[in-house]
């Protein structure tokens, strides 16, 4: 079926002169990505707006009562919200920004919970033109101020508390014009900074009426910092036409339908936050809970008994943990309403694939992607047999190909540079400030990810760890997550990281680093137990040499391992940038 595409805003020059990237016809044959285009419902003139897409579309048509926000609080509070409350809303929050001069282009940060007024203020940000980056509320004034400083932002908007915390900081945040702070519920008794503005204030006063401002499909809309694992976060730069894929996935991959409840566990400060969390589910109409506490077990079992979760998407880590919390907790529940489970942001290990099995009855669906593409890419999609370790396959219109460091592309099950062919929907356009870090991924016609996989003859494709922690030892190269997944098929072991230890002989050797399950010793007998037991798994040559017992790992804010620090302390060198990692 050809399609032609709905008329669209011309993008400038500017825009342009990035990158030339989107050309589907000659990359994808101009056939599925042009079919779901077609779907959006676009504004007027051609323009293309998310927050029409996610909001207004529904708002304006059969689901204007539907609920499109669960909230639950930390404290237990529940709020609802229909897709008719979030247009008045985001309308009203679009008029704040523009009665602070807010224009197409400029950058507004979100520093805040999960509340309510986090997704309100989110697309009312949209609504203006403007970009929107939201920001992990678990940051310290140093990387909040990296990122404001990075980007050039205009107005931040917070809470009472985290507006404290980062007090010391705002001298130095030169671009910075307005802070608005949404004091929920007026939990926090304290006396407003008289020279912030209150977010119920702004809003009383803001009418409901507003018209999108004018965004093509090329116009940036979001920008989020990498999670920091290999190096400093670098600030990633998305546009509005990147809808598209977030509705397609959330149909393909996550397999939204009409009357699911969906739950996406991740936080908006990151990547998939936005895209899972906002994107997908709204554009394809369907309700969400958004849950504003922590990470909890039997907090998490509640939520989906409580609200009938239906699907729902969460990370490695989380699942690692609720492993670690043992198949007794989830017993206590009734998690009947659990239709479909996905995974990402690390590999997942095959034990946690077969372990969702076990206790709730399905696998979770693990898929790949990365601030910079934008949206999943690669997937373990429904109706596909799911190969657990595998991250699935390419969903339709997207190429992935293994090269080696020539850019030439490998056979099967040859271990490679994971590269996409670039022109996706929802490909990152530029990271803020750093254009040249951006034109470097490119090289020999593909997108290099900076992963390292394989693909087996069937065309799923096998992740075998960052180029930068590949290790080689005496000849063979070893992926650290091949090692820590054998390693946490032993009872004993939680969580396990890899990297390579500088050797004179082998060049380097497998080190790894293991936290104990409760009711285990670090004893001398059991680090035996598990050399042997990973010998047994992997063979001497790749099982680890050393194992050091750690009481955890270090992780960045989203949860994955820092096997670039393990590798610094291990060789006393300095930590770089640590702006991303987890308290310890
Ligand atoms: P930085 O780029 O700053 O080092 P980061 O790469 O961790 O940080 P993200 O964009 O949040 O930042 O993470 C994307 C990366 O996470 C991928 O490149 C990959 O290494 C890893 N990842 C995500 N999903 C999966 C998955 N399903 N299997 C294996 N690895 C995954
Ligand atoms: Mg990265």
């Amino acid at each position: 079926m050809t399609m032609t595409f709905p008329a669209i805003g011309k993008p400038s020059a500017d825009q342009m002169a990035v990158k030339p990237n989107l050309d589907y016809e000659k990359t994808h044959g101009n056939f599925q990505w042009a079919e779901m285009y077609a779907e959006l419902d676009w504004l007027p003139g051609g323009w293309l707006n998310k927050a029409h897409e996610a909001i207004d579309r529904h708002a304006n048509g059969s689901r204007r009562d539907k609920v499109a926000m669960i909230w639950e609080g930390k404290n237990g509070e529940q709020e609802t919200y229909t897709f008719g409350q979030m247009k008045t809303l985001t309308n009203r929050f679009a008029n704040v920004l523009k009665s602070l001069g807010i224009q197409k282009g400029d950058r507004v940060f979100l520093f805040m919970d999960r509340l309510p007024e986090l997704y309100i203020a989110f697309f009312g940000i949209l609504k203006v033109g403007a970009i929107a980056g939201p920001l992990f509320s678990a940051f310290g004034p140093d990387p909040v101020k990296d990122r404001l400083q990075d980007s050039g932002a205009k107005v931040l908007i917070t809470q009472p508390d985290l507006r404290r915390r980062i007090t010391g900081i705002i001298p130095e945040l030169f671009e910075l014009e307005h802070i608005v702070v949404v004091n929920k519920d007026d939990r926090d008794p304290q006396p407003r900074d008289p020279a912030d503005l209150d977010y119920v204030e702004e809003m009383a006063k803001a009418s409901a009426d507003f018209d999108i401002v004018e965004t093509s499909q090329f116009d940036y809309s979001i920008m989020h910092y990498t999670s920091g694992t290999t190096g400093k976060p670098k600030g990633a730069v998305h546009r509005h036409q990147a809808a598209v894929q977030h509705y397609a996935t959330g149909k393909w991959v996550l397999d939204l339908h009409e009357d699911d409840i969906y739950w996406c566990t991740a936080d908006p400060g990151w990547v998939t936050g936005t895209s899972y969390g906002m994107m997908a589910p709204w554009t394809n109409g369907v309700t969400q809970l958004i849950y504003e506490g922590g990470f909890r077990a039997s907090a998490w079992y509640e939520m989906i008994q409580k609200h009938k979760v239906t699907v729902w998407y969460t990370a490695p880590t989380a699942i690692r943990m609720l492993m670690r919390a043992g198949d007794e907790v989830p017993k206590r529940y009734d998690l009947s309403s659990l239709r479909y489970m996905n995974s990402v942001g690390e590999p997942l290990n095959p034990e946690a694939v077969v372990w969702g099995v076990t206790v709730f009855g399905m696998p979770f669906h693990d898929n790949w992607w990365q601030t910079e593409t934008g949206a999943i890419l690669c997937a373990n999609y429904p109706g596909m047999e799911v190969r657990p370790g595998s991250m699935g396959r390419p969903i339709p219109g997207i190429e992935l190909g293994i090269v080696d460091d020539d850019y030439q592309q490998v056979g099967p099950d040859v271990d490679g540079n994971l590269v996409v062919r670039p022109g996706w929907p929802s490909m990152f356009h530029t990271y803020w400030n750093n254009t040249e870090m951006y034109n470097s991924k490119f090289r020999g016609g593909w997108y290099v990810t900076g992963d390292r996989a394989r693909v087996d003859k069937d065309g799923y494709f096998w992740f075998q760890g960052r180029a930068d922690d590949v290790i080689n030892t005496a000849g063979h190269l070893v992926g650290p997550f091949e090692v820590e997944s054998a390693l946490i098929e032993h009872p004993a072991v939680a969580e396990a990281g890899v990297i390579g230890k500088p050797d004179p002989i082998a060049m380097e050797v497998v080190k790894a680093f293991v936290a104990l399950n409760e009711g285990f010793e670090a004893t001398t007998e059991l680090r035996n137990e598990i050399t042997r037991f990973s010998r047994e798994k992997l063979s001497a040559a790749i099982a680890p040499r050393e194992i050091e017992f750690v009481s955890s790992l270090p992780k960045t804010r989203s949860g994955k391992i820092m096997r670039r620090l393990l590798k610094a302390r291990e060789l006393g060198l300095p930590e770089g940038d640590t702006s991303g990692l987890e308290e310890e």
